[in-house]
């Protein structure tokens, strides 16, 4: 009898105890906007910024309805709209073009190297055809930032940095996030803290974050904000900013402020996890392993692994096969866009030339997350099964190589 696995890869862990019963007070006091508080109190949601201000050691934060919407204010507080072009991954999610698109602006991809970071070399020729790279590290891979910034730098390129599988990751000793001019998380139930959907832009850029604040809705009330800039900041900007209104509320902050506490242990539990599975799929004919280099500080939240050059129905019976026993794999390589998969040529929206390096890379690259509820063994489980199913299906067809 071949090993099932039997647990949902959809499945996060409970929010805890103290958040829900933070959340219950906020309920009880039935003030539940951002600036609804009383005398003397600043209320969760900016308590909650200037905490993870604090975390990242950014002089500014703001928290926000959604992470797409944290990376389209980033976008328009940096001056981005209509017409503007914007760099960005050919591998990421809708989110991050959309944001692009919400500002009337379009976004030009950069390709994917194997080791699923952005291409420097790509970035390096395209870089002076726009002002502003959003950079999305996605599914939690970091490139070199330091090579990165350079580029960016030495041609006046802004960054803006996609951190939605990166809150809590580090390149060197510097937070993803960091490097930019602007961060932007999210705080949505499948990322690394969750509050069903939010998410936080962070800057040390004291006019940037004046306009993300009236941005997001702040009306006159941004003295309200504990990790916001001087007033002096908002009197220019407070008449020429309009209000799109994307705020966070109490409810979501008081479940978020118990959770950022606990944000390192359950980066360290990711990361058993993300061990345990990469070890089991070690030396495994046909499947290659992403390299994770020294510097990189990640948050295995989820796994990727590539059959690279594999034909396309090879990779499907890989998937089929795995899935019959349980492991829900996710592939970059499909013609349409399934579940939260998605390839820069389905967003048609925006123009892409054909980029057949990313194209090879994408097309062997098979996707896993790794929920908290998962035990170790379950991982170790999950590793033999893959390795049993990708080995049967590389011996079968010896010529896909
Ligand atoms: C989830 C996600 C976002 C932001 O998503 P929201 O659902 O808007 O919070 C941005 N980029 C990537 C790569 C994501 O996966």
């Amino acid at each position: 009898m071949n090993e099932r696995f039997d647990g949902s890869f959809t499945q996060q862990e409970a929010i805890p105890d103290d958040a829900i019963n933070a959340a219950v007070e906020v309920m009880r006091s039935g003030r539940l906007h951002r600036y609804n508080v009383v005398d003397g109190e600043a209320g969760d949601v900016a308590h909650l910024e200037q905490e993870f201000a604090t975390l990242l050691g950014a002089k500014y934060c703001l928290a926000v309805a959604s992470g797409g919407y944290a990376l389209a204010t980033a976008l328009r507080a940096l001056g981005v709209g209509s017409g503007h072009k914007v760099l960005t991954n050919t591998f990421t999610l809708a989110p991050v073009p959309g944001s692009i698109a919400a500002v009337g602006a379009e976004p030009l991809f950069v390709g994917v190297t194997e080791d699923l970071v952005i291409d420097l070399e790509d970035l390096a020729k395209k870089v002076d055809q726009s002002d502003v790279l959003m950079l999305s590290h996605m599914r939690g891979h970091i490139c070199d930032m330091d090579a990165l910034m350079r580029i960016c730098d030495q041609n006046n390129v802004r960054v803006i940095e996609d951190c939605a599988h990166t809150m809590g990751a580090k390149w060197r000793d510097i937070w993803s996030g960091r490097y930019g001019t602007v961060g932007c998380y999210s705080t949505q139930t499948y990322k690394h803290i969750n509050s069903g959907e939010g998410g936080f832009l962070i800057t040390d850029d004291a006019q940037v974050m004046a306009r993300a604040i009236v941005l997001s809705g702040s009306y006159m009330l941004y003295d309200r904000h504990l990790a916001g800039p001087d007033t002096s900041e908002f009197k220019k900007i407070r008449y020429e900013t309009p209000n799109i209104s994307g705020r966070m509320d109490h409810l979501r902050a008081s479940i978020l402020r118990p959770q950022l506490r606990r944000l390192n242990a359950q980066c360290e539990a990711w990361n058993v996890r993300y061990r345990t599975v990469e070890n089991g799929l070690q030396d495994t004919p046909g499947l290659r392993l992403i390299l994770r280099p020294p510097e990189e500080k990640y948050v295995g939240s989820s796994i990727q692994v590539l059959l690279l050059d594999w034909r396309p129905q090879a990779v499907r019976d890989v998937m089929a096969r795995c899935a019959e026993r349980g492991v829900e794999l996710k592939w970059f390589g499909s013609e349409e866009p399934v579940g939260f998969t998605s390839r820069y040529d389905s967003w048609t929206y925006a123009t892409s030339s054909i980029m057949p390096k990313s194209d090879r890379i994408l097309a062997g690259l098979l996707d896993m997350r790794i929920p908290l509820t998962f035990s170790i063994e379950d991982c170790a489980l999950i590793a033999r099964i893959i390795r049993e199913e990708v080995g049967a299906v590389y011996q079968s067809i010896p010529e896909l190589v």
